[in-house]
């Protein structure tokens, strides 16, 4: 199965695919970007994706950038890659010009797709869990947007692999309230309530976070939707992560300590039980 590129609706294996080296895209980082999954083929959560997608671009006002014909180009190269379990990464950048800090007018955007393979999580992670270390929150205060600026990110991710960890959990230092991880949501249970931070500036609204509240709250499990202290989340009985790739992964062991009993905890695997269920009736649905 080639894992194909499409940049401005011209596919072509992924290593053949160019962009000029005056995209602002790489010049600064003037681009926004979404992650999809696909499992068996079909789209999961993809409207939310879509959504999410217009409103970074909406923010940082790239202009001129047709949706539908995005949308369509993602199904149609999804279908001749012939990946059924894949990873759809998509670009928008605002485009190529002479190098400005000043954003020029009348500038066409690049739009880039990529379908792979996904990089699939080990499955015994959902059962022993995973290791994350605390660091400090260094990024911008529009971390709602999805943009590529990812270099707090990756060299946060960095560091907690450094340190033998999964994830690094990110902490906003003005007042000591965890944000979310370096490419994931972070939840706690506390006293049997799930608890996660609001979805404002500080973090970017995870499709999978959004999903997991609506499931939770179907499940008749409480949910509290506010500012995490990192000292409530150090004494959480469950912490897990979410993410369109991991899905719902629990976290075990929290800077060197057993978070509840250092076994993935039962709200957790119940979420995480349902989560497969509806990708299944999803899948089942979009065969039919
Ligand atoms: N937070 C950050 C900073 C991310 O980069 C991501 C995903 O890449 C997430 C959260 C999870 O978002 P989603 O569930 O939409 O994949």
């Amino acid at each position: 199965m080639p894992e194909l590129a499409c940049v401005n609706g011209q596919v072509m294996p992924i290593s053949e695919a160019k962009i000029p080296i005056e995209d602002r895209g790489l010049q600064f980082g003037d681009s926004v970007y979404e992650v999809v999954r696909a499992y068996s083929g079909h789209l999961w959560l993809f409207d939310r994706h879509m959504q999410r997608l217009k409103m970074s671009l909406d923010e940082i006002g790239i202009e001129g950038v047709k949706l539908e014909e995005v949308e369509a180009q993602v199904k149609m190269l999804l279908k001749r890659s012939g990946i059924g379990d894949a990873i759809v990464y998509l670009q928008i950048t605002r485009g190529v010009t002479p190098r400005s800090h000043v954003i020029p007018r009348n500038i066409t955007p690049n739009v880039i797709i990529t379908v792979r393979h996904v990089p699939q999580t080990p499955e015994e992670l959902y059962t022993t869990g995973v290791k994350a270390v605390l660091l400090n929150d260094t990024r911008w205060a529009r971390r709602d947007i999805k943009t590529t600026n990812l270099l707090p990110n990756i060299l946060a991710l960095n560091e907690a692999r450094r340190r033998g960890a999964f994830e690094a959990i990110l902490v906003e230092q003005a007042d000591g309230t965890v944000t979310e991880g370096s490419h994931t949501n972070v939840f706690a249970v506390v006293n049997g309530v799930l608890r996660t931070p609001p979805a404002d500036h500080r973090i970017l609204p995870g499709v999978t976070r959004e999903f997991v509240i609506e499931l939770a709250a179907r499940e008749g499990i409480e949910v509290n939707i506010a500012p995490l202290p990192v000292t409530e989340l150090m004494e959480a009985e469950e912490v897990f992560l979410t993410g369109t790739l991991i899905e719902i992964l629990g976290v075990t062991v929290l800077e060197n300590k057993m978070v509840g009993s250092g076994t993935v905890g039962t709200i957790t695997k119940r979420l995480h039980r349902a989560f497969r269920e509806e990708v299944r009736k999803a899948i089942e649905s979009s065969e039919a």
